[in-house]
């Protein structure tokens, strides 16, 4: 998380330098604080969010009086931090329920992420001495399966996929979830298609690779993957994908490319589910647990 507290620090944006800026250029004065949303919507954050952060600081330092910086500062890191929400769980099911496998499906929009985030995670519970096995049901591209079986062999884990292009995706997550469980593995990790262009298509091929996997075994995690970067677009793939499966957490990538860090706070709010996983660069380590301290003192600068 050093990495992105460097990155979201570095950029001028920083909230914390902001309101630094205003308070020692003669304390906070209308314009002051149209200055501050404008930052804070700039970082993503949205609408309602920054109304309402606004709204509760403008009311505490009229109350207290305040203008030094530090205290409007914490003010301003106890609200945020509020609004990120520390008490939702973040975990991520990952170990054998009883006598089965863990099952994670990863859904998102192509290009976001899905792919390198599955590999990631296999990483991360490798590491931590799970068994894990990967299902390419993204059939859609015959590319999609073999960079997701470059990942599982990197990271020293079985692949399930079909050698066939445009083979059923629910019959190769079937297979992946039927393999894991005879291999006694700790979690099945599903990758999927994400091809937006056609929503009802989508739907209905996540709702069938859905359908088909609980035949055998409920579904303990969907994480939805959220490319950081793409702001309102980004939020509005989210909703569809949302309306197709339940989604439990979501997977923020290249959260290392973007200052816009207050996206997080956007998508839980609107999904309703926590963030619980960032990704921070392309490379094999590069996947970590969403802190919302280190985060919120990364947002502020
Ligand atoms: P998919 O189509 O959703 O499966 O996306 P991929 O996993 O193929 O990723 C698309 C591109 O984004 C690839 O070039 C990845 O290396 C890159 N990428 C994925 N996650 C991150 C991240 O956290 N940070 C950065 N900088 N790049 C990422």
């Amino acid at each position: 998380l050093a990495r992105l507290r460097a990155r979201l620090s570095r950029s001028n944006n920083a909230i914390g330098n902001v309101l630094l800026a205003l308070l020692s250029s003669g304390g906070l004065d209308e314009q002051s604080w149209e200055d501050v949303e404008d930052t804070l919507l700039q970082a993503d954050l949205g609408v309602e969010a920054t109304d309402e952060l606004v709204g509760k600081l403008r009311t505490r330092v009229k109350v207290d009086g305040a203008t030094d910086v530090e205290t409007v500062k914490g003010w301003l890191r106890e609200e945020l931090l509020a609004l990120v929400d520390p008490s939702m769980d973040r975990r991520v099911a990952a170990s054998r329920v009883g006598e089965r496998p863990s099952v994670i499906l990863v859904v998102g929009v192509n290009g976001t992420g899905k792919t390198t985030t599955v590999g990631k995670l296999a990483r991360v519970l490798v590491a931590e001495n799970k068994d894990v096995v990967l299902g390419a049901a993204d059939t859609f591209r015959a590319a999609a399966a073999d960079q997701l079986q470059t990942w599982g062999e990197r990271v020293g884990v079985p692949t399930v996929r079909s050698e066939r292009e445009g083979a059923d995706p629910a019959s190769v997550a079937f297979d992946a979830v039927k393999s894991a469980a005879e291999y006694e593995a700790d979690v099945v990790i599903i990758d999927t298609a994400g091809r937006l262009h056609n929503k009802a298509g989508l739907m209905d091929e996540l709702s069938k690779v859905k359908r088909v996997i609980e035949k055998q075994s409920p579904i303990d995690e969907v994480l939805l993957v959220l490319d950081a970067t793409t702001g309102q677009n980004g939020m509005r793939q989210a909703e569809v994908f949302g309306q197709a499966v339940e989604v439990t957490g979501i997977v923020l990538s290249k959260l290392d490319g973007t200052a816009k860090g207050g996206i997080v706070v956007n998508v839980q709010r609107r999904l309703g589910v926590p963030v619980k996983l960032v990704g921070l660069g392309e490379g094999p380590d590069d996947l970590a647990p969403f802190d919302p301290e280190a985060f919120v003192d990364a947002i502020i600068g």
